[in-house]
């Protein structure tokens, strides 16, 4: 029996979703006024006119919005949840325990990624303190307190299996020659200018994005599948975060390791997010589910972070290929969210029944209703989720489906935007 761990309870598995790593330590978008700057994962900010500082700047004021304010803490919308975080057992201010419960295989394939992994996210960390350094630009402060946590994350899954922990704790020194090298060329590169050094960023989460879509594809460890896939969520976040900044300058970002289109895919304006499965049991499961969301008003499509207005009509929906190995099956289709009213910060948990309309929830899967029952699944499955003015706040937004059998696929990075 490989897939015998029971980790996290359902709904702390769930939770996780909404407090996917990329976005720990950043305080809701609903607290922030209406005239501060744009600020999206991991604390990336873009003024929102002319004349104000540089993307990203607002966080050397001490009266911005975009320092890390209080953490979205679901513990207190989750009942009963008090194990948030990653997989992993971290929670959001990184602190990690070692997995708990008879623990699945590992493959030599899986220590050796693991291995990699845990210095490559020590690199990505490394170069972002040294650029912040050069260039005082807050991205790379954000996003190395993000790469601080995934290899936290690592270091935990490494401890659980008492495997060795390659990372040096020298800044940018590596046991793997490979990035040592890369982290020397790359730290030159982003001395020469704000906009190298920028590139520098999207280019190792680019790097980054294709080295954890190999390590997913190569393990059949749960555990390992669902940390990778949320260190990949993260890092999708990052580049566009990156890619962000990049265009405030007035450069057009290339891509510089994965091909445009996957980049164009991942930077905008949908979403593309990976599955994360649970059986009925609470276990996690593999999954190859992968989900586009669309956030749309009269002006067009919008990817996470948008600011969207009272009046606007808004839409949601999502495009997602559902797991190969559910094509055919019937499942039910669901929608669930957060939302943080404007100016407060008493999170609030809806679902979309099949009236259409949205309605509490309160956190138990077994009350979770259905927005349509007994779909057949198909390729480019579509599900309409709103449409309509919104009242003002913060929303994250996650769908997905139920099988027959109670697996609960759902998308591993929820739509996140804010009316204002
Ligand atoms: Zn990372
Ligand atoms: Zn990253």
């Amino acid at each position: 029996m490989k897939c015998n761990q029971k980790i996290l309870s359902l709904s702390a598995a769930m939770a996780m979703i909404f407090a996917s790593s990329a976005w720990a330590g950043n305080g809701p978008m609903g607290d922030r006024p209406s005239n501060s700057a744009t600020c999206i994962a991991d604390g990336t900010c873009t003024p929102k006119s002319q004349g104000q500082p540089l993307a990203g700047t607002c966080s050397t004021d001490p009266d911005s919005t975009c320092l890390p304010g209080p953490k979205w803490n679901n513990s207190q919308n989750w009942q009963g949840n008090h194990q948030q975080g990653s997989q992993a057992n971290c929670s959001a201010d990184g602190t990690c325990s070692l997995l708990e419960g008879p623990l699945a295989e590992l493959s030599e394939t899986d220590v050796t990624a693991l291995s990699f992994m845990r210095e490559e996210e020590k690199m990505a960390r490394d170069v972002y303190i040294t650029l912040y350094e050069v260039w005082q630009t807050p991205i790379f402060a954000n996003i190395s307190r993000a790469e601080q946590q995934h290899m936290d994350q690592i270091k935990s899954v490494l401890d659980s299996y008492e495997l060795p922990d390659p990372a040096s704790e020298e800044m940018g020194v590596f046991t793997n020659p490979e990035l040592q090298a890369l982290y020397d060329s790359l730290v030159e590169r982003g001395r020469i200018s704000q906009n190298e050094a920028l590139h520098v960023g999207a280019l190792i989460e680019e790097v980054d994005i294709e080295d954890l879509q190999n390590a997913i594809a190569e393990t059949e460890n749960p555990v390992l599948e669902n940390m990778y896939t949320n260190l990949l969520n993260g890092s999708y976040n990052h580049l566009r975060g990156f890619v962000r900044n990049i265009e405030y300058l007035d450069y057009v970002y290339q891509a510089q390791h994965l091909s445009q289109e996957e980049v164009d895919d991942i930077l905008n304006p949908a979403v593309v997010s990976r599955g994360l499965g649970l059986n009925a049991d609470s276990q996690f499961v593999a999954t190859n589910a992968q989900f586009k969301p669309s956030i749309k008003n009269q002006n067009g499509r919008h990817g996470n972070g948008a600011a969207l207005a009272q009046g606007d009509e808004v839409t949601l929906g999502a495009t997602f290929q559902p797991d190969s190995a559910h094509l055919g099956q019937n499942a039910d289709l669901l929608t669930v969210a957060t939302f943080t009213p404007m100016g407060g910060n008493q999170q609030m948990m809806f679902m979309r029944n099949e009236t259409g309309g949205w309605q509490n929830w309160d956190g138990d899967l077994n009350n979770l209703t259905a927005i349509q029952t007994k779909q057949q699944l198909r390729e480019n499955q579509r599900l309409n989720i709103h449409q309509g003015q919104l009242p003002a706040g913060r929303y994250q937004v996650s769908m997905g489906y139920r099988l027959e059998d109670g697996t609960v696929i759902l998308n591993g990075q929820p739509m996140d935007f804010s009316v204002e």
